[in-house]
């Protein structure tokens, strides 16, 4: 079973608070009704030059505002306050020598059915392994992505994660880690908590956001690393039996990089990934800082002060 870290400190209202006091009231819309917009970021040690760099700050930024933003949640944080802000947190929990996954969410802390919401940047950061991921079985879920007049996919809101929550309790006792679910028109949308990516000819596919899944931070910078390689990527609807049929397969998120998967329901799919490891392998170390890649930019932390003060710099 997985253990939840707690971490000494969390960044809410404006400030660093131990874990213990990091509480939200039963009354606040947070709590009632589940209204709240995240993000997850990832940072990462580089042992040869002993520094930590978070990756897509600035667009984990941008689709926290657009997820805020659809649901009426006033966040008019700047970029700079709010990298400040991440900073701070990760320069008082960051290991060194560790790799680091940072949550921010957007909680409404005050108002009723829309009026009045006041809403507050909490950060919470956790340590992470620092192995490449394995390959993974997955099933595809009976249970659907919502559509976009029902629960948006498209941005990252918590009760998007009920479905997903589902998904999971579904699959795990057929041995899959993970689940693909299906929009309402029976084509693929995304997995639980990543994309996926579908390999057939040699050509990199991914559903389009229209199909039901996040607007992806990872599925962007996919597409930069098959474009630096020469890889054809495309974005066009993805069927559930070529899934089955598939050249190669991986999920794609933050958290968890780029995964291949060996099965998908009772379907072994060819041990060799020509393609996606490759993909995987820059992916890997362009996140690391290793090699520039075109469109993973490094936000530096320090590690020595409290107060954290931001050194942006390409990668
Ligand atoms: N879909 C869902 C439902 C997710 O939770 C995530 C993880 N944020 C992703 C896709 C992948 O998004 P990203 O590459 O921006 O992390």
């Amino acid at each position: 079973m997985t253990q939840l870290q707690q971490p000494a400190w969390v960044y809410m209202q404006g400030d660093l608070v131990p874990w213990e006091q990091a509480n939200l009231h039963i009354s606040t819309e947070a709590v009632t009704r589940g209204l709240s917009v995240y993000e997850g970021l990832k940072g990462y040690w580089d042992e040869d030059d002993r520094n930590f760099g978070v990756i897509a700050v600035r667009e984990h930024f941008e689709r926290l505002r657009r997820s805020a933003r659809l649901l009426h949640i006033p966040f008019d944080m700047s970029f700079a306050e709010f990298e400040r802000a991440a900073h701070r947190l990760l320069g008082v929990l960051l290991t060194p020598g560790r790799d680091m996954w940072l949550r921010a969410t957007v909680y409404v802390v005050e108002g009723h059915w829309g009026e009045g919401t006041v809403a507050d940047l909490v950060l919470t950061a956790f340590h992470q392994p620092k192995a490449r991921p394995e390959p993974i079985s997955v099933g595809v879920s009976t249970w659907q992505r919502a559509g976009d007049a029902v629960l948006p996919p498209r941005v990252k809101m918590t009760s998007n994660y009920t479905m997903a929550r589902l998904a999971r309790i579904e699959g795990r006792p057929r041995g899959h880690s993970e689940m693909i679910l299906l929009n309402g028109s029976g084509r693929v949308a995304e997995a639980t908590g990543s994309c996926i990516l579908m390999v057939r000819d040699g050509r990199v596919v991914t559903p389009p956001a229209t199909e039901g899944r996040l607007e992806g931070i990872t599925v962007d910078i996919v597409a930069r690393i098959c474009d630096t390689l020469g890889i054809p990527f495309m974005e066009r609807p993805i069927d559930r039996t070529e899934l089955y049929v598939a050249d190669e397969l991986a999920c794609a998120g933050t958290l968890a990089e780029i995964v291949p998967i060996e099965q998908v329901d009772d379907f072994t799919l060819p041990r060799q990934r020509p393609v996606l490891d490759q993909v995987a392998e820059r992916y890997w170390q362009a996140a690391r800082g290793q090699i520039a890649q075109k469109g993973i930019e490094r936000s530096f932390v320090s590690t020595s002060t409290e107060t954290g003060m931001s050194s942006l710099a390409n990668g």
